[in-house]
C-alpha cells in the first residue's frame, strides 16, 4: 500500500488491541513518514501474559513510539480549511488504556471498540465499562464512528440500549441467586440463559463472572470461596500448597 500526496500530522490509537495498533508500521510505510507522533494512553496494567504471547507482543506499550496521552486532552490538527480539536475521553472496560475521541467541531465520537456499529462488545471490567458508557451519554454525541461496524446515527439510544441490556442481566443474576443458598456461576449461567445451545455455555458463564465482579464491586453480591476435597490435598503439618485449582469451587450469594 501507497499513500502518495497524502501527509499525516498524527496518528490517534483509542487501545492496544492488535486490531487497532497492528497496522501502524504500514501506515507510517505507506505515507512515508517515520517520526509522526502516535498518541495512545498508557496501560494501567500489562494485560495477562498468556493473552499477549498469542499476539506475539510483549508490552502493548512498547509496540512503537507512542506518545501518551491523558484524558481530556485536546489534540489540535489543521484541516484544509479548519483547525480541528479532538479531545480524548478515557473510556476503561474494554481494555484499561481505552480512549474515545471527541471531535468537538461536530459533536462527533470515535469509540473504538467501547460501541461498535453492530453487535455489542467484549468487556475486561464490566463496572469500568459501565461507567464508560455513562460518560459518553454524559457528551450527548451526534454521531458516533465505531471502530468496527456502520456509522451509530442515534447514540444516544443505542448507549442506552446498551446500558439497559446489562442492568437487565444483573436483575437476571440477582434473581436468580435470591432465596438460594451459594451458586456457582455456571449454576447461575443455567438459570439465567434458558434459549442458548450447550456449546454456547461457557461463553454465558464468562459473561455472567462479568456481572458477578461488578455486583461485587456494588455490594450487592458476595463471593464465597468453597475449597472442596482440601483434606486430601494437604495434610496435617504441610505447609506447601499444591496444585489445588480444580477442586475449588467459586461461589455467590445475595447480599
Ligand atoms: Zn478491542
Amino acid at each position: 500500500m501507497t499513500l502518495q500526496g497524502v501527509t499525516l500530522e498524527a496518528i490517534l490509537i483509542t487501545h492496544w488491541h492488535p486490531d487497532h495498533i497492528g497496522g501502524i508500521r504500514d501506515v507510517l510505510k505507506a505515507v512515508n513518514q517515520a517520526n509522526i507522533p502516535i498518541y495512545k494512553r498508557k496501560l494501567l496494567e500489562i494485560p495477562d501474559s498468556k493473552i499477549l504471547s498469542t499476539y506475539g507482543i510483549e508490552n502493548p506499550d512498547d509496540y512503537t513510539q507512542f506518545t501518551f496521552i491523558e484524558s481530556n486532552q485536546v489534540i489540535e490538527t489543521e484541516g484544509a480549511h479548519l483547525k480541528y480539536e479532538l479531545q480524548a475521553v478515557h473510556t476503561p472496560g474494554h481494555s484499561t488504556d481505552h480512549l474515545c475521541y471527541l471531535l468537538e467541531e461536530e459533536n462527533a465520537l470515535f469509540s473504538g471498540d467501547c460501541i461498535l456499529g453492530e453487535g455489542t462488545t467484549v468487556f475486561e471490567d464490566l463496572h469500568d465499562y459501565m461507567n464508560s458508557l455513562s460518560k459518553i451519554l454524559n457528551l450527548k454525541p451526534k454521531l458516533i464512528y465505531p471502530g468496527h461496524g456502520p456509522i451509530v446515527p442515534d447514540p444516544q439510544t443505542t448507549i442506552e440500549h446498551y446500558i439497559s441490556h446489562r442492568q437487565q442481566r444483573n436483575e437476571q443474576i440477582l434473581a436468580a441467586l435470591k432465596d438460594k443458598d451459594a451458586l456457582e456461576p455456571m449454576e447461575i449461567t443455567k438459570i439465567v440463559y434458558t434459549d442458548i445451545a450447550e456449546q454456547l455455555y461457557s461463553a454465558a458463564c464468562h459473561n455472567v463472572e462479568n456481572h458477578l465482579r461488578m455486583l461485587e464491586k456494588q455490594g450487592q453480591v458476595a463471593m464465597t470461596i468453597a475449597a472442596e476435597q482440601t483434606s486430601q490435598v494437604f495434610r496435617e503439618g504441610e505447609t506447601e500448597v499444591g496444585e489445588n485449582e480444580g477442586n475449588i469451587a467459586y461461589l455467590y450469594i445475595k447480599l
